[in-house]
């Protein structure tokens, strides 16, 4: 696995090189989803910190398992609202607010832990009906109406492009999500941080990081294929 970790990390390196951009400026959330704790302590001690998870009971149990760590664990999948309590006590950030109701719950029970929690909106770029995610034109809507909550802080954006065999292809998605972001930033809204571009999986996270990616999220390739 340290190898794997070593070749992402280089690929992430050049991508940012490439794009005249520094390395350290794009962080790798190493995505656990399926795979058991044994394999997210490997990872950590091949010196990796974050990890991303996407259900809250599998995530509940893992962290329990490795709570002798000092890990950033990060939420990415789909958050049911009566989940956000949960989502709340465990992750550092949420990647996948998508709407109003959800950012308002999740105000809620971070108001009750007396935490500020960091988001990012969720953008359905492909307008997918399968997908989460606010739309492109109702993300800075959503950016605006959940900066007035007291306990949530927007540090950017999120995206989950269509599949496609090529990287090349999801390439317009990620830019998208930067101009979006620019967009957003430019609008000043009190509260709003537009940091941070969460996008980039195993198959195209260098064409992400190349559009400006500050978070990849990337299983397969640290961890092989999930079952
Ligand atoms: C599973 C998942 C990933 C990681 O996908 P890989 O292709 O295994 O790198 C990234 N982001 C989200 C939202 C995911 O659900």
């Amino acid at each position: 696995m340290k190898n794997r970790i070593k070749g992402v990390l280089e690929r992430i390196a050049e991508a940012a090189e490439r794009a005249g951009r520094e390395p350290t400026e794009v962080g790798l959330v190493a995505v656990t989803k399926t795979h058991p704790a044994a394999a997210v302590r490997e990872a950590a001690d091949a010196g990796l910190t974050v990890f991303g998870e996407n259900y809250i009971q599998e995530a509940r149990d893992k962290i329990e398992e490795l709570a002798d760590l000092d890990l950033s664990w990060h939420f990415i999948g789909h958050l049911q609202r009566n989940k956000a309590k949960y989502a709340v006590r465990m992750f550092d950030l949420i990647h996948s607010v998508d709407s109003l109701k959800l950012a308002k719950e999740i105000d809620k029970e971070a108001a009750k832990h007396g935490k500020i929690q960091d988001v990012l909106v969720q953008v359905n770029l492909g307008n997918e009906p399968t997908k989460s995610g606010t739309g492109q034109d109702e993300a800075a809507a959503l950016c605006r109406e959940a900066s007035r909550l007291d306990h949530i802080k927007i540090r950017g954006l999120m995206t989950l492009p269509p599949f496609f065999d090529e990287p090349e292809k999801a390439r317009p998605f990620f830019a998208a999500l930067r101009r979006l972001r620019d967009q957003i930033a430019a609008l000043s809204i009190e509260g709003v941080f537009m940091e941070a571009l969460s996008m980039g999986m195993t198959g195209d996270f260098e064409a992400a990081v190349e559009e400006g990616a500050t978070w990849v999220r990337i299983g397969t390739a640290i961890f092989g294929a999930r079952q």
